[in-house]
């Protein structure tokens, strides 16, 4: 049986408020919201990471977003949303099983772009065409 607390929600075990749910997705409401109508998109798939997705699996995963966020900001006559996953630890991901947050927001909330996570450190020093360069070809390694 697994520990996951999520695979716990995704098989019943666990009570949450569940909002969506198809054959590869379940949507819950976050048990402690940022905001009201803060929801958790999830696969049902045990994978920790955004990165661990296989491609199919990514599209059918992202495939009802649009919808759910959609949908609730509707209910809570958000203005707009802030959409993030924490990816591994160093990011705050606290529970290992991926998970989009869907955070509404408001004209008047004043918590200002995910950027203001960022702020306090400054300026960061990129040589942009050598990292642009590394990461493509870390797209073409992963590929192979
Ligand atoms: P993260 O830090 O990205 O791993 O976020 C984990 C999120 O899961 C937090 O926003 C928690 O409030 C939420 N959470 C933890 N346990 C539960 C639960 N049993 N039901 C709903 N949300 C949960
Ligand atoms: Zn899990």
């Amino acid at each position: 049986m697994s520990e996951c607390i999520f695979c716990k929600i995704i098989e019943g075990e666990i009570p949450a408020e569940r909002v969506y749910e198809d054959e590869d997705v379940v949507a819950f409401l976050d048990a402690n919201p940022l905001a009201e109508g803060h929801t958790l998109v999830v696969p049902r798939e045990h994978v920790e990471r955004v990165s661990d997705l296989d491609p199919d699996l990514a599209g059918r995963y992202f495939r009802p977003v649009p919808e759910i966020a959609g949908a609730v900001q509707e209910a809570v006559g958000a203005d707009g949303a802030t959409m993030a996953w924490n990816e591994g630890s160093a990011a705050g991901q606290e529970v290992p099983h991926a998970h989009l947050h869907i955070v509404p927001r408001w004209d008047s909330d004043r918590h200002g772009p995910i950027h203001a996570l960022f702020q306090a450190q400054g300026e960061v020093e990129v040589d942009e065409a050598g990292l642009a360069q590394s990461v493509r070809a870390e797209l073409q390694a992963a590929r192979a």
